[in-house]
């Protein structure tokens, strides 16, 4: 496909950015805005594939969709257009929230022979900005807080529960076994039980209480309570919760289980350290059969 040098000039005017893909998904054309928007100069894109960790879109939940759900795919396959918002890649190295539009390049009335797409960044309002802490501050396979999210989010909260004089108390949890889960039924069925393990600590927990992805399929706790032994009754009672669960994937019924530690923060410790004995208290969970809690109060 060829661009006529009038509707070049033309689109490198626009105030929007603007890059068209052929079938392939090469990219033809990379306007002057384009240029601007995303820090890539058009020299180092063009006759380069959409797909090739250029801009590397992802939607709101920070899924990657040029791999697996481009929308440009999208509109060239079904000959439609459409409009969006997704986060891009600038070269820098942050993400950037666009309105992207997608219009397939429709030649002799039935075939698609590309995509132009239109693209400006939005201004941030409150949502938007709620949007991109989550996008950061969040694990996108299970929706609770990841490591990072975590050291932004313990010191403000820990603030508030000590004027409230609460104690702080950490749990440490662990799924049983969950290797021979994925060996058995799949990397997919395993991200199904993780998603399930973190949806019971969403749904049992109280709103002020912190959940974290610590690690591939453990998560730390921490909650806030007025009694030092509500942390043995609700790790027991998470314990329980999830060994009464199970997801069902391609007509099997998946059970799983985990081990958990618990404790509290005591004066003078740091966080890290209150964790690193629940991580402790979890271990000998493990050693004394598993699909147990075990807590030092
Ligand atoms: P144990 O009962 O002693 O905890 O054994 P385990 O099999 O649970 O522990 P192990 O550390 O041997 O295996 C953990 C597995 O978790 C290995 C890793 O591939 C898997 N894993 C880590 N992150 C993810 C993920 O995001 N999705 C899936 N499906 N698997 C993951
Ligand atoms: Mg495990
Ligand atoms: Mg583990």
């Amino acid at each position: 496909m060829t661009i006529d040098k009038n509707l070049t000039d033309l689109l490198n005017d626009l105030y929007e950015g603007v890059y068209i893909i052929d079938k392939n998904r090469k990219i033809i054309f990379w306007n002057k805005s384009a240029e601007e928007i995303t820090g890539y100069k058009a020299d180092e894109v063009l006759g380069k594939s959409c797909k090739d960790n250029i801009l590397m879109h992802v939607d709101k939940n920070g899924n990657e969709l040029c791999v697996n759900a481009c929308p440009m795919v999208f509109v060239m396959n079904n000959m439609v257009a459409i409009s969006d918002e997704v986060y891009l890649h600038h070269k820098s190295g942050y993400r950037l929230l666009v309105k992207v539009k997608g219009i397939p390049i429709i030649e002799n009335g039935n075939d698609s022979k590309g995509v132009i797409e239109l693209f400006t960044p939005v201004i941030l309002d409150v949502e938007h900005e709620k949007d991109l802490l989550n996008l950061a501050l969040k694990d996108s396979l299970t929706k609770v807080y990841n490591r990072k999210g975590f050291d932004f989010l313990y010191p403000i909260r820990q603030r508030e529960m000590t004027l409230l004089k609460l104690h702080t108390g950490i749990l440490f949890f662990d799924i049983d076994d969950f290797k021979k889960i994925n060996d058995t039924y799949g990397h997919e069925a395993g991200d199904k039980v993780l998603y399930a393990v973190a949806q019971i600590f969403i749904k049992s927990l109280r709103h002020e209480d912190i959940i974290v992805r610590w690690g591939g399929e453990e998560f730390v706790l921490v909650i806030f309570i007025k009694e030092l032994q509500n942390i043995k009754i609700i790790g027991n009672k998470l314990i329980k919760l999830v060994e009464s669960s199970f997801i069902e994937y391609n007509d099997n019924f998946i059970k799983f289980t985990l081990s958990g530690g618990g404790t509290f923060l005591k004066d003078k410790e740091t966080i890290v350290q209150a964790i690193h004995r629940a991580d402790l208290l979890m271990y000998k969970a493990k050693s004394e059969g598993k699909n147990r809690f075990i807590c030092d109060i």
